[in-house]
Formats: structure tokens, C-alpha cells, sequence
């Protein structure tokens, strides 16, 4: 008998290319059927086959607050009751700026947009435009979004595919983006002696999260910092996932390093299409109507979104929320460390804030060619065996994972005693 999930998958491939509208969610590297999702509530979602998971997807990010949290879903249903979008002026769109400027560092100016790959080839835009130069550098495995110039040697869906860059982009395009290596400061500082005055912008992940997770070395960043400062160049932190993720001031605030722009995306839309640069209002005031840099959108700001966006981030101010949110992505990774250990799997673990990442190797990696040394097989077994249980990782070993504040003690234990089942038997086939 076939699952609804099954015949679902058959449907939508007949309309939808693969049937998803997004890559990674086909499973094509993990293999087997995607579940179709109908409902979610907190920490779990149920598919179509009335299966229900505790979720550490989050939609890759966003849910920060679980799926349906009440209070967004009012808010969304007031504004949506008031007109789903005018393409004229909100004053949510100004409360949404001011929250988002009350609570960032170095951010001055912002401007909304409705996808994370909008604010960062916005921001890239901009960082040309402001100092004239067309060079920018970005790092190996390092994903800003599906823009031409930024789609070399990115991570996340690409590199599930194994496709580090995407067939489509002109040479041309391509060659003024210069790729480097995460974490690594010489090379970087090498790049800077040569070619400095060239280079408009230096786009990063402050937190990787798109190759698995890769933590920064502090020093890295703080040399990004410097080098951008001493060159002219413009300093570009991409938040997308990382904000309000790892911290109530994002990665910025966790390592206090100030960008000269930041992009934003996923939690600040709570769930709707969100994204968002902004910074240094020098910076910021080349775009139009401004100045000469031209960027817009016909659904940019739109209030039932800045409603979501807005209530989320309001229920993240909430005193002990972020110290509450890391405690239990912390629990989680100790404990799946400690269980692979005890089975005798070659598995390791870390967290920053709300996002955490899981390998099948012995260290976590720390940069792109460490993280390909992972066990992808291992990973599929234990990523299918989990499902089974109910449990729902990303589907792919190249993806880091989300907690959210709905997930409490008992989906801590239950994920727990799923996993050392599944370790146990992996252990044994080994
Ligand atoms: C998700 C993501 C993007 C792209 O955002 P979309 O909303 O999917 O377009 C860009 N940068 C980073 C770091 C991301 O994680």
C-alpha cells in the first residue's frame, strides 16, 4: 500500500519540478519519500499519513518560537483581516525598523525585502555601489542565498546535490567573485596585500550554517574586521540565519564585532517571507530612493509579514529566553555526543545558540574540507532510523539543526532515547 506521503510525492513531481520548490527538501541525498507536512503545533508537526515529529528543522530557521505559536497567529490574522498589503507605506513596517535598530549593533538604516537571497544581492549591490569597486570575496561552502554571484562554491542545497556551483552562471558573472577559505586568516590577509583596494565587500557567515555548522574562530572575524577597515572595504555579516538565532544580538553580539551591513532573513519573519539588510547609514543612504543604487519590491514590508516578524521578535525579549533556548540545543547535543560515544560511533557534536550541528566524524570541522570528511552513509542510516522514531533532522548531513523554545524536557528524552536505540543498532551492523 502506498503512504499519502508517497502518492503525494508522485503528484506534485508530475507538476512541480522533483516536486519541491525548494532542493533540499526532495531528499534526494538522504533517499526515500519526503513527508508532506499538514499540521504544525510547538515542537512537532504531524505529515499527511497523521505521522507526527519532533521537529528540528523549524523551517529551516525560522520557527524560533515552534510552529503556530499562538501570539503570531492572532497577529497574523488581525493584520490579514485589515488588508494583505497596499504597496504604500504601513506603520508597522516603521515599528519593525525600529525594533530591528533598537536591538542591532551598528545598525542605523534598514531596509525590508521578502527573502534572505534579496537582502544579500542587495547588500552586495550596495557594497559596490558605495565604493565603486566590483570585486567581493566569500568563503568555501559559505551560502548567501540563489543570486549568480554569490552561487560559487556555496553550500547547503548545492552542495547536497554536489554541485558546489550552479550550472547557468556566466563565467563573467563568476570571475569577480573571489572564494576563499573559512577560518583561515593568512590566506585572507594574503588576498587583502594583493588585491585591497579592488575589493568592494568581504561576505560572510559569522556562524556557518550551510555546510553543516562550522563555528568561526573569534579571530577570524576579528581580522575580516580589521582588513575591511584598513582597505575600505565593506564588511558584510550574513545574518540570515544567525540572527536572533544564535543570541539576541545575533552573532555581532556574540562576538562583538560590529559589520558595516548585515543581512537578515528567517526568524525576523517568524515564519513568513522575510529578509532585511541594513547598517551604517552612510552606507545605506546610496540606495534609492536616496541614492543611486536601485533595489525594490512590490511586496517589501508587507504588514501581514511584518506582524509575524514583529511578534516574534517582541516574545524573543522575553529575560532567560535565549539562556533557555541554548541550555536545551546544548542538552541535546551533549546527549547525542555522550550515546554515539557509548555505541562506539564515530560521531561528534556543537551548538551555538539555538542552531547545532551533528557529525559522523570524530571533531567537529572547521572549515568546508573537514566537513566533506564526514560519514554521509552513517548519516542517512541515522537519519532514516530517526524519522521512523518521529524524529525529524534535516534531510541531509550537510545542513545544521534548529531548536526553538517549544521544545522542552520531554522531547529532549524522547529524541534521546530514539537516538540510542538507533545508535545501538547502528553499532551492531557495524
Ligand atoms: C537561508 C539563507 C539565505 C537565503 O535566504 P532565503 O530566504 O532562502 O532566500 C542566505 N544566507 C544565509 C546565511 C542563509 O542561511
Amino acid at each position: 500500500m502506498t503512504s499519502k506521503n508517497e502518492s503525494l510525492f508522485a503528484r506534485a513531481q508530475l507538476s512541480i519540478p522533483g516536486g519541491v520548490n525548494s532542493p533540499v527538501r526532495a531528499f534526494k541525498s538522504v533517499g526515500g519519500t519526503p513527508r508532506f507536512f499538514v499540521r504544525g503545533k510547538g515542537a512537532r508537526a504531524w505529515d499527511a499519513d497523521g505521522q507526527c515529529y519532533i521537529d528540528y528543522v523549524g523551517s529551516w530557521g525560522p520557527l524560533l518560537l515552534g510552529h503556530a505559536h499562538p501570539d503570531v497567529v492572532q497577529a497574523v490574522q488581525a493584520s490579514a483581516a485589515n488588508g494583505l498589503s497596499f504597496g504604500a507605506p504601513t506603520e508597522v513596517e516603521i515599528e519593525m525598523a525600529e525594533l530591528l535598530v533598537s536591538l542591532l549593533p551598528g545598525l542605523e538604516r534598514v531596509r525590508m525585502v521578502s527573502s534572505g537571497t534579496e537582502a544579500t544581492m542587495s547588500a552586495i549591490r550596495l557594497a559596490r555601489g558605495f565604493t565603486g569597486r566590483s570585486l567581493f570575496v566569500k568563503f568555501e561552502g559559505c551560502y548567501h542565498g540563489h543570486a549568480d554571484s554569490l552561487l560559487v562554491k556555496a553550500g547547503s542545497g548545492a552542495l547536497t546535490l554536489g554541485q558546489p556551483s550552479s550550472s547557468g552562471v556566466p563565467p563573467e558573472t563568476a570571475q569577480h567573485t573571489l572564494v576563499r577559505t573559512y577560518n583561515d586568516c593568512e590566506e585572507i590577509e594574503h588576498t587583502f596585500a594583493e588585491m585591497g583596494d579592488k575589493i568592494a565587500a568581504v561576505i560572510v557567515e559569522p556562524v556557518a550554517g550551510n555546510m553543516n555548522l562550522v563555528a568561526p574562530d573569534p579571530a577570524f572575524l576579528h581580522a575580516l574586521r580589521a582588513l575591511c577597515t584598513r582597505h575600505g572595504a565593506v564588511l558584510i555579516f550574513d545574518e540570515v540565519m544567525t540572527g536572533f538565532r544564535v543570541g539576541p544580538k545575533g552573532a555581532q553580539g556574540l562576538y562583538g564585532i560590529t559589520a558595516d551591513l548585515v543581512t537578515l532573513g528567517k526568524v525576523i519573519g517568524g515564519g513568513m517571507p522575510v529578509g532585511a539588510f541594513g547598517g551604517r547609514r552612510d552606507i545605506m543612504d546610496c540606495i534609492a530612493p536616496l541614492g543611486g543604487v536601485y533595489q525594490a519590491g512590490t511586496l517589501s514590508g508587507n504588514p501581514v509579514a511584518m506582524a509575524a516578524g514583529l511578534t516574534t521578535l517582541r516574545a524573543l525579549q522575553a529575560p532567560g529566553f535565549y539562556e533557555s533556548v541554548t541550555a536545551t540545543t546544548r542538552a541535546l547535543v551533549e546527549g547525542l555526543s555522550t550515546s554515539a560515544k557509548k555505541h562506539g560511533i564515530r560521531f561528534s557534536g556543537q551548538s551555538v545558540g539555538g542552531m547545532f550541528g551533528l557529525y559522523f566524524r570524530d571533531q567537529p570541522p572547521t572549515r568546508f574540507v573537514e566537513v566533506m570528511q564526514c560519514d554521509v552513509p552513517a548519516f542517512n542510516r541515522f537519519f532514516h532510523a530517526m524519522l521512523d522514531k518521529g524524529i525529524y533532522f534535516a534531510p541531509s548531513a550537510f545542513e545544521a539543526g534548529f531548536v526553538s523554545a517549544a521544545h522542552g524536557a520531554q522531547e529532549l528524552a524522547e529524541t534521546l532515547a530514539a537516538a540510542d536505540t538507533v545508535f545501538a543498532a547502528l553499532s551492531s551492523k557495524a
